[in-house]
């Protein structure tokens, strides 16, 4: 997932860049986008929380008006690797939303997001050719700590199961032995646990920040690509690892990469990885992939044929998040419109994650929705008799764009648009053609509203 801090040290860029591509007016931007912070990003969720004077009535309209965009931008600026959704919270609401995490959060074992403790374990891991010796490995590991593989580092790309191994690890000794000190943190709240101790300074910070990470009998940094870069968090890591090894504690590393090509600036860490045994997960073949939208469709299961779980299998085949949320997909089509999961559902509830090079499909309505809220006025008067230039314009301009991104005819656009005639499209579209030779402002306009209108095309 991106970084916390990639996302803040990029934050006002970020919003910066949606303003410029969604032609968003200052007052807007002030008003709306300003307030806006990164709050937190975990479980695939990026939370935005908004400062005073934002209320929950303005939280919603932003949330409609400039989520989508300010999605667009980040995917734009920091890569598009990632699955992600937004949620928006009023900073009223943060106080108690920490202290729900408290709650859930067990404080007898130490182990941070008490909530995944019963999701990820090694009975629902599907072990195939793919992910074996990671899992034969993670499996020894829990079995005796500290003995055998140290660390264990696991590498391998985004969604194929290594924080399930990590948790799996963190639950089977949990299980067995809840009596042991186990504490599962991704690199990034390492780095920020650091970052507070040296704030704080002092030497009661610095020992608060030791007996957290070097008093578990097993620690498990997952994602410790973040780390690349951050010298000082490196060399605490360095220590802390040493500690631990002394010690005959367990440390468990994940990465999206090996760790030979980290970067690293002491030779000595990248060493210290290297120590215990390296092992990568790779993504599943297709058998493994029916084996485990099997098991996920164990924990709500519901009636679905094989046809359809081979169908998912055989068009997701590298990231086993996606092919999970396929699944879900194909779910909450059926429920919410309450029919059967059939071969046809899945098709169409997967149109555009299985084929997202095929062009969205554009409608002429779609385009009247997006012209009327650029201009705002609504699709009702582009489609009046209303002849003010303040609507006939936009109107045309609709026209411009059914013709360009549709393959509809100039007929068929002017009855959909008032029911006028084919001379009056033709024309409409010859005038904003010329307009946009002439007329930088129509010319952004209409890239604009192409962007909104089909954002993948641009
Ligand atoms: P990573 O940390 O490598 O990005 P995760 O461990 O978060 O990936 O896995 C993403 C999703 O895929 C999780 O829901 C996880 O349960 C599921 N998953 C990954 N590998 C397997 C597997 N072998 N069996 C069952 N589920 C898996
Ligand atoms: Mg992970």
């Amino acid at each position: 997932m991106y970084s916390k801090q990639v996302l803040e040290d990029n934050w006002k860029q970020i919003l910066d860049q949606t303003r410029i591509d969604y032609n968003i007016t200052t007052v807007s931007y002030n008003t709306w986008l300003v307030p806006l912070r990164i709050y937190d990003i975990e479980d695939n969720i990026l939370t935005i929380v908004a400062e005073e004077p934002i209320n929950s009535n303005s939280l919603s309209f932003i949330q409609n008006k400039y989520g989508q965009f300010i999605r667009a931008s980040i995917v734009e600026m920091l890569g598009s690797e990632y699955e992600f959704e937004l949620r928006f919270i009023l900073r009223s609401q943060v106080a108690r939303i920490e202290e729900e995490r408290k709650k859930q959060s067990r404080p007898d074992t130490n182990l941070a997001h008490g909530n995944l403790l019963n999701k990820y374990t090694f009975d629902n891991f599907i072990v195939g050719d793919n992910n074996n010796m990671a899992h034969a490995a993670a499996l020894a590991v829990a079995e005796q700590p500290g003995e055998v593989y140290n660390p264990l580092f696991i590498y391998g790309g985004s969604g194929l199961g290594k924080t399930h191994l990590m948790y799996a690890i963190a639950n089977y000794i949990l299980q067995n032995e809840p009596y042991r000190k186990v504490l599962y943190v991704t690199s990034e709240t390492f780095t920020n646990d650091l970052i507070t101790s040296i704030r704080a300074g002092g030497i009661a910070a610095s020992e608060a920040f030791r007996e957290k990470y070097r008093t578990n009998d097993i620690l498990l940094i997952d994602d410790i690509q973040f780390i690349e870069g951050k010298e000082t968090t490196q060399e605490e890591f360095f220590h802390t690892f040493n500690e631990m090894k002394d010690n005959g504690r367990q440390v468990v590393i994940s990465s999206d990469k090996n760790p030979k090509d980290l970067k690293i600036l002491d030779e000595r860490l990248r060493s210290r990885f290297e120590w215990g045994l390296t092992v990568d997960v790779q993504p599943p073949s297709y058998e493994t992939r029916v084996a485990i939208l099997r098991e996920k469709n164990k924990v709500n299961p519901v009636p679905i044929y094989d046809d359809v779980l081979e169908y998912i299998a055989q068009n997701i085949n590298s990231n086993i998040r996606v092919l999970e949320g396929a699944l879900t997909q194909v779910v909450s089509m059926s429920r919410l419109q309450r029919k059967p999961i059939t071969l046809d559902l899945a098709r169409e509830a997967l149109k555009d994650v299985i084929a997202p090079s095929e062009k969205k499909t554009v409608t002429p309505e779609l385009i009247l929705n997006m012209v009327a809220e650029h201009y705002e006025i609504t699709s009702e008067q582009i489609r009046s008799k209303i002849k003010s230039r303040n609507i006939a314009y936009p109107r045309q301009i609709a026209m411009y764009l059914c013709r360009e991104l549709t393959s509809l005819s100039f007929d068929e656009i002017g009855s959909l648009i008032g029911g006028r005639d084919h001379s009056t499209v033709h024309y409409a579209y010859n005038k904003v053609s010329d307009d946009i030779k002439k007329d930088e402002t129509v010319a952004g306009a209409v890239d604009i509203l192409k962007k909104k209108i089909n954002p993948t095309e641009n």
